[in-house]
């Protein structure tokens, strides 16, 4: 098994460890690769989409190719897990800010984003959230978060918090508008690993 960490900008290495913890902890192999170029995405058996600034990551992963890779191995139903700006590249509509500035997004998951829905209030937060399938809460911490402002029915929400719908699912794609890799808890990094199989 491989799975490739998108290393173009943002929490990459947060996430490498984070994946490789939650793999040694479940007892599984496999291999964790840095993407930075084009040519990689079609070896891996899922991806993750670090947070990090969605501007300018959306343009470099469509300027460097990869963005047409990560798109072609979404519809291929291979697990995609996208953090805080991850999640916003993930959306198929953005707010009023994302349509004007018209930033990239790889419009893989048929959810709304807001992309800055905790940001201006408060730069960074953490508190404890209720997570679908967890028996405790899970301390999520958001940094500029975005938020989910709607989605399809096939979305699967597993977690909300004030209006904002913080952690999603359609089918092989997680979306988490809070940062998973920053803690020691790996719960959601397992519940990734599983959408592996
Ligand atoms: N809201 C930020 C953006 O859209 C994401 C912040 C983050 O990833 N920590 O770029």
């Amino acid at each position: 098994m491989r799975i490739g960490v998108i290393a173009i900008q943002g929490n990459v290495e947060e996430h490498v460890i984070a994946i490789e913890n939650a793999l040694r902890r479940a007892g599984l192999q496999a291999e964790v690769i840095k993407i930075k170029h084009k040519g990689l995405v079609d070896s891996c058996d899922a991806l993750i989409l670090p947070g990090g600034e969605s501007t300018t990551l959306g343009r470099l992963l469509e300027r460097e190719g990869i963005a047409d890779e990560i798109k072609k191995a979404a519809s291929a139903g291979i697990p995609i897990m996208g953090t805080c700006a991850g999640l916003v590249l993930l959306a198929k509509h953005g707010d009023d800010q994302v349509e004007k500035t018209g930033q990239p997004l790889l419009g893989i998951m048929d959810i709304h984003v807001n992309r800055n829905a905790f940001g201006r209030q408060r730069e960074s937060f953490e508190t404890l959230i209720g997570f679908n399938g967890f028996d405790t809460p899970f301390n999520a911490i958001f940094i500029r978060a975005p938020g989910i402002t709607g989605c399809t029915n096939d979305v699967e929400i597993l977690s909300k918090y004030k209006d904002s719908i913080v952690a999603a699912r359609q089918k092989n794609i997680l979306a988490l508008a809070f940062h998973p890799e920053l803690t020691d808890d790996y719960r959601i990094h397992h519940y990734f690993l599983k959408m592996i199989g």
